[in-house]
């Protein structure tokens, strides 16, 4: 057993753990990172990366078929083994030599195995072969160790053996039918990239489609579906699930008295915390659990103050030095994506390498060591057909927070720009207006390409522009982007 010692150790190399070392490590740390699988994490080979080249392809075509001129073009189907192969390549083939050089590059060092703390500022970490090496950390440790598939407790449904987003974002062939249970942002995109590719999908979705978005997100892609093939099968659960260990076929009994038959079952329904086997327990913090934070990352005690030998039993001032333990990523449940979990990477790495100097640091909000964001400005894309991009509070939200709100409306496919990008598009775009502070405080669209009109909602919501101010950021004709001018319209025009 051998024993090393760095500033700073990361459990867990996915697109978080590396950018919370790439910062400590320009913060003067020396850092490592412990890897159980590969360097990159889910992202990379089951996610975001793998999924979003699944759709593509077929995104294309689908856009073309809707342009005329194009349309005539595209004589022939979607080549499925084309697509694969291409997310093949968009995966590294499962290899993580490049992620590891770029390790190199950034002088973080990483050692391979599953890691697991067992004291303060301690943690073991046991390779494939066996050996077992224990690294101490002189100033802070962070579990950046992501998130996994949950799988709902449905009578026969792990014996059943059901794909979870890795299968589906792996799959080398597409079955010839797949249900789909859930109706978030996987089972919406997984159901529109297999339906693309010609399977039969059935989505059974207890509560809709896209539930946490303006309820038009949900119905929209709901109908996209449909046109595409699948049945959606909404505000039914499945009561049990049975795969004949005969021909392979899964049957799910549903509450409704239907019975789905498919030949594959995805299993869609929400992630859990991979903290099962960190060695939490043996910091008297519970296994299993999702990992509290403050906005610079600290984990927090369930009563809210900050991890820390000796508090807050002991009621111990918590300095910087005793504050060791950070978290970062999916694994702290603030928002399970990549972009809002890098962003809350750079500053956990800035605020370890700062308090590693001996400064205190002030988490006031939109401060450089607070992650104001994930509390104001989250953005996320669904990348269906038509995509969804959303950012910061739906009018549903605003309203349980008791914001005084406007809500503004207009139908996206009215602007000259939707008229250019397609003979049929269709779309609807929200506004979100705080009526106090005459500031957005949430945006919706929905439509061909939106991802890319996002962060213009983003930067307006996060800059606090008031709505008057908004009036003279003119958008290009004729792009999408004009919906912004007829929204603030239908708001009115600025006052005087
Ligand atoms: C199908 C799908 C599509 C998605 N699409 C998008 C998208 O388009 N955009 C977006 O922003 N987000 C998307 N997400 C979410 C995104 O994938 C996650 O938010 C992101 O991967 C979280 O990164 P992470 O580093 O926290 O965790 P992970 O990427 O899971 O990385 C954690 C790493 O820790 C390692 N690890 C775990 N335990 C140990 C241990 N004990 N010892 C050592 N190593 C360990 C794991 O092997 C893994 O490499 C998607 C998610 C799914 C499931």
């Amino acid at each position: 057993m051998s024993e090393i010692e760095y500033d700073v150790i990361v459990l867990g190399g996915g697109a978080i753990g590396e950018n919370v070392a790439d910062r400590a490590v320009q913060g003067g740390m020396r850092t490592v990172i412990v890897e159980s699988e590969l360097v990159g994490g889910e992202c990379s080979y089951w996610a975001c990366m793998p999924s979003k080249a699944l759709l593509r392809s077929g995104a294309l075509v689908r856009a073309a078929r809707d342009v005329d001129g194009a349309k005539q073009a595209v004589t022939g189907e979607l080549d499925v083994t084309a697509v694969l192969r291409r997310r093949d390549t968009v995966t590294s083939h499962w290899k993580d030599d490049g992620q590891v050089e770029w390790l190199n590059g950034a002088n973080i060092d990483l050692v391979r195995g599953h890691a697991r703390i067992v004291g303060p500022k301690r943690v073991e970490v046991t390779a494939s072969d066996g050996i077992v090496t224990t690294i101490t950390a002189k100033h802070a440790v962070a579990v950046c160790t992501g998130s996994a598939a949950a799988l709902p407790d449905i009578p026969g449904l792990r014996e059943a053996e059901p794909w979870t987003s890795r299968d589906a974002t792996s799959a080398k062939e597409p079955p010839a039918s797949l249900a789909v249970i859930g109706g978030g942002v996987v089972a919406a995109e997984m159901a529109t990239a297999y339906a693309g590719f010609g399977t039969r999908v059935t989505v059974i979705a207890r509560s809709g489609l896209l539930g946490r978005n303006e309820p038009f997100a949900g119905e929209l892609v709901q109908a996209a579906l449909e046109e595409l093939g699948a049945d959606v099968r909404t505000g039914v659960s499945p009561t049990s699930v049975f795969r004949d260990p005969d021909d392979g076929v899964v049957r799910i009994e549903l509450d409704d008295g239907a019975v789905v038959v498919a030949h594959q079952v995805l299993v869609a329904t929400g992630r859990v915390p991979r903290t099962g086997d960190v060695g939490l327990d043996s910091i008297g913090l519970t296994p299993g659990d999702w990992l509290h934070v403050d906005d610079s990352m600290r984990v927090l005690y369930d009563d809210g103050s900050v991890f820390g030998v000796g508090a807050p039993e002991a009621g111990a001032p918590v300095t910087g030095e005793d504050a060791w333990l950070y978290a970062v990523g999916d694994v702290t449940h603030r928002a399970l994506l990549t972009h809002q979990g890098k962003y809350d990477a750079r500053i956990a790495g800035d605020a370890i390498a700062a308090r590693a100097k001996g400064r205190t640091l002030q988490l006031t909000p939109w401060s450089t060591y607070a992650a104001t964001a994930d509390h104001a400005a989250v953005p996320q894309v669904t990348f269906t057909d038509p995509e969804v991009a959303s950012v910061g509070l739906s009018a549903a939200q605003a309203q349980k927070a008791s914001i005084r709100t406007r809500v503004v409306d207009y139908d996206l496919a009215s602007v000259a720009g939707a008229t250019i990008a397609s003979d049929r598009y269709v779309g609807r775009a929200r506004m979100v207006v705080d009526e106090d502070r005459k500031v957005l405080v949430g945006a919706t669209f929905v439509g061909q390409e939106v991802g890319e009109l996002l962060h213009s909602a983003t930067i307006a919501i996060v800059g606090e522009v008031t709505i008057d101010r908004l009036w003279h950021a003119v958008p290009s004709y004729p792009t999408l982007s004009e919906v912004w001018l007829r929204l603030l319209e239908e708001y009115g025009r600025p006052t005087e």
